[in-house]
């Protein structure tokens, strides 16, 4: 049967309290991750499986993963309790586009909360198939995490990609995966959809190379680009993190193409709460406090 939802689409209302896309918006309100989607579709080689995605979220904690119901219940508990939550999102642990259960999660929470605003991240493999479910749903935030725009150097960081049940590894993997990150976000944003792309600034990989991420991103009117730390682990354990100064001389350079985000928090999968405190990791006694 057919369903008809109804979303606020009002762009700048929902820039202005998501507390990734607003700098202003991080000590206001806060953010829900429904840790729903455990399975993932590529392997980064900075990734160690079964921790949370490291294109968004914290690595190196395991998390209970929710069905769609128990992810249902959580956000009814939540918005109750803390009003000041005005995205749900899902993030991971593994790809949520390659989760039939992110969909369904989503939809549960469409029918209670016909306002809220819905984000995702994605390694973006999947996005121009699955992009008429996000706008069905009315997905109004998105992150796609792109580490290159070159098929050489994205080779270097995933090892294979798993598109429609085959194998593609490096660079071959890596030219699918770019061109449906592209032209995912290409479509999003004629949708309206409000783009973030994520990348992870990897020493001697990709550092000399995100200055073209953040030109091709431009071109397609992302609204903003969060530069994150390599986590050294996986197969990548041997390669150092960049120190903060690269990583801000790296923010510097791009934006004059694009806006940067500079206070991303490496969230975990299952994180709540403002982005600077994160509900999932306290005693349900401070929990209790901050409840209104
Ligand atoms: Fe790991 Fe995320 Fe990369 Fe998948 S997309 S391999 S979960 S870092
Ligand atoms: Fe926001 Fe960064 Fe946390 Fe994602 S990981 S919710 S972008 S602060």
């Amino acid at each position: 049967e057919e369903e008809n939802f109804t979303f606020d689409r009002d762009r700048y209302r929902i820039i202005a309290e998501h507390p990734c896309y607003s700098e202003n918006a991080r000590h206001r309100f806060g953010r829900m991750h429904l840790a729903v989607a455990p399975k993932c579709n590529i392997q980064c080689n900075f990734c160690v499986r079964d921790f949370a995605c490291v294109n968004e979220n914290r690595p190196g904690v395991t998390m209970e993963i929710l069905t769609p119901a128990e992810a249902l219940e959580k956000v009814r508990q939540a918005l109750s309790d803390y009003p000041f939550i005005k995205v749900i999102g899902v993030a991971g642990p593994g790809d949520p586009l390659a989760n039939e259960e992110t969909f369904e999660a989503l939809r549960l929470v469409r029918q209670e909360f016909p306002n809220i605003t819905f984000c995702m991240s994605t390694n973006g493999l999947m996005l121009p198939e699955k992009l008429p479910e996000l706008v069905k749903l009315g997905v109004a935030t998105l992150t796609v995490t792109i580490n290159a725009v070159d098929p050489e150097i994205q080779g270097q960081i995933c090892e294979y990609v798993n598109y429609h049940g085959k194998i593609y590894r490096g660079v071959e993997g890596a030219r699918i995966q770019i061109k449906n990150q592209l032209d995912g976000i290409e479509a999003a944003v004629r949708e309206g959809i409000v783009i973030k792309v994520n990348t992870v600034l990897v020493p001697g990989i990709n550092d000399g190379h995100v200055v073209e991420i953040a030109k091709a991103v431009r071109e397609r009117e992302v609204y903003i680009m969060n530069i994150m730390s390599l986590i050294p682990q996986g197969a990548f354990a041997h390669i150092r993190a960049p120190t903060p100064e690269e990583r801000q001389a790296t923010q510097d350079a791009c934006e004059p193409y694009v806006r940067q985000m500079r206070h991303c928090r490496q969230c975990r999968a299952d994180a709540y709460g403002y982005i600077d405190q994160d509900m999932s990791q306290m005693s349900e006694e401070r929990r209790n406090l901050i409840k209104i």
